[in-house]
């Protein structure tokens, strides 16, 4: 247990399994590092397979009493968490700006957003309506009731340490679910803290089970080979979501798939330019632009392209980076040395095939995982970072002549999570929200995300919806029964 990271609140650093605290089954543990200095913050237990088998028991254990727990109950342990984390906001959000890096106002958002979850499921958890009609033959009635899907492994990125757990495991709660959690080792803290958090809501033993580890492919073979679990609930990358639905195919167990994004950003000569720009902002730096929804490619009409570029540029260079601790700092350092290089690399290649740097265009030297914030102009077809996630505060734009133009070039890609479109033509403006290939569209608004809406993508961008009804939905399962009376 951490006293001492964050002042006023306690950081287990070992493992949540049946509402008890245990290091890994073999000691071993592994650091966390803290992205602005790269020093170590933490260490923290390291999750075996053993650990994993021992997480599937207590999930088993607890699943019949949590599924049989009335749901007014089950509501209101979720509304006690989210009065606890509103209460803790402050301290939640410098915790993960320690572990994740991200500017502190980017993190305070994450932990209302995160918090907002449990207060939404609390109120669906006692809205799981199932249906009844009349057979067509008129023989019987068909009737059909809602069922908790049985025991969820859920698996969460680095990039929101709090949001992407708590969209799992509200929902997972609300419906009557246990779970297994396996967040992101570059930020564990964040969801023991969580896990803490929940026991103190009054969760039972073995309902929230959470497990770190390094050796994560292995451990969640463990977890998805073992025939009691039914659900796996991924945030990640395509990559490893592909991956994982290979295993998961094995005892047919059923999968949301939350997966990378390429998210265009249209932006129309009729758009009021001046709320382009501050969309373009929010969408692509909310979290210093290490977001799935972030705008990764910017397609501006020619009658604007150049003002836009020009004035993005100046709000870009104008960013103040630094340690996301100082709550001065808009923009903190990239979550770690890779993801530096990947952006210098992405960078480079588009400048080698002919765009130009408006403003920043490099790493900033020194402690820490830093890059500058940065346009790049006239970015040509071909390069790069136009078709993979770039996950860094860099904003490639690209001019377009017509809407067909634009709303094929928006598709050309395998991903399908978000796009964001700005007109001032309210026809246009819908006429394209249909026609761009996306699970959610942005129409003169830079940020989607609302625990309110299903979010997720189509294509490659994932599988399924978190959020909103359809969010809690994805842990049940419908039983048909066909009744005569
Ligand atoms: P990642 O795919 O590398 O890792 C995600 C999680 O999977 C981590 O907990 C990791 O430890 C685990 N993992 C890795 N290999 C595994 C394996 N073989 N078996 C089981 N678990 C494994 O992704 P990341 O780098 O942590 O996060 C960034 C990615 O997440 C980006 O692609 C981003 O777009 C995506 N993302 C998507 C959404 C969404 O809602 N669509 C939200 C946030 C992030």
């Amino acid at each position: 247990m951490l006293t001492d990271l964050v002042t006023g609140l306690e950081v287990p650093t070992d493992l949540l399994i049946g509402g008890r605290w245990s290091p890994a089954d073999d000691a071993s543990t592994f650091d966390v590092i803290d992205p602005a200095t790269a020093g170590v913050i933490a260490t923290v237990a390291n999750g075996t397979v053993a650990d994993a088998g021992r997480c599937v028991d207590a999930a088993a254990a607890a699943a019949a009493g949590w599924a049989a727990t009335a749901p007014r109950e089950r509501s209101s342990i979720l509304r006690r968490a989210f009065d606890l984390m509103t209460d803790r906001e402050e301290q939640f959000a410098e915790l993960i700006v320690r572990e994740n890096g991200k500017a502190f106002a980017d993190a305070l958002g994450e932990v209302r957003y995160a918090a907002e979850f449990f207060r939404w499921y609390a109120e669906e958890a006692v809205r799981l309506h199932g249906e009844l009609t009349t057979a067509p033959s008129g023989s019987n009635r068909i009737m059909v009731v809602r069922q908790p899907i049985g025991i969820a492994l859920l698996i969460t990125p680095w990039n929101f340490p709090a949001a992407m757990a708590t969209r799992k495991i509200g929902p997972a709660l609300a419906a009557g679910c246990t779970v297994i959690l396996k967040p992101a080792s570059d930020t564990p803290l964040t969801a023991l803290a969580i896990g803490a958090l929940l026991a103190q809501a009054g969760v039972p033993d073995g309902v929230v089970n959470v497990l770190p580890s390094r050796r994560s492919g292995p451990v969640g073979e463990a977890i998805l080979g073992d025939p009691r679990v039914r659900k796996l609930s991924f945030t990640g990358s395509t990559e490893v979501g592909r991956s994982l639905l290979r295993v998961a195919a094995e005892q047919v167990i059923s999968s949301s798939m939350e997966l990378g994004g390429n998210a265009p950003f249209l932006v129309f000569d009729d758009a009021d330019l001046e709320a382009a720009l501050d969309g373009a902002m929010v969408a692509k730096m909310r979290n210093g632009g290490e977001a799935c929804t972030a705008a990764n490619r910017f397609y501006a009409q020619a009658g604007i392209a150049e003002e836009f570029t020009e004035r993005l540029a100046q709000r870009m260079g104008a960013l103040t980076v630094g340690p996301g601790i100082d709550r001065a700092n808009a923009v903190g350092p990239l979550v770690n040395q890779a993801a530096v290089d990947k952006v210098s690399e992405l960078v480079g290649d588009a400048v080698s095939r002919g765009a130009t740097v408006s403003t920043g265009g490099g790493a900033i030297t020194g402690d820490g995982y830093f890059y500058a914030p940065t346009v790049l102009a006239g970015v040509p077809a071909g390069s790069q970072l136009l078709d993979e996630e770039i996950f860094g505060p860099v904003a490639p734009v690209v001019t377009f002549e017509t809407e067909a133009e634009a709303i094929a070039l928006a598709n050309s890609t395998e991903f399908g999570l978000v796009s964001y479109v700005y007109t001032g033509d309210l026809a246009r403006g819908l006429r394209v929200s249909e026609a761009l290939e996306s699970g959610m569209v942005g129409l003169n608004r830079g940020l989607v995300s609302d625990p309110a809406a299903p979010f997720g993508g189509v294509k490659q961008s994932g599988l399924g919806r978190e959020g909103g009804h359809e969010g809690m939905v994805e842990y049940t399962e419908s039983k048909y029964i066909a009744v005569a009376w």
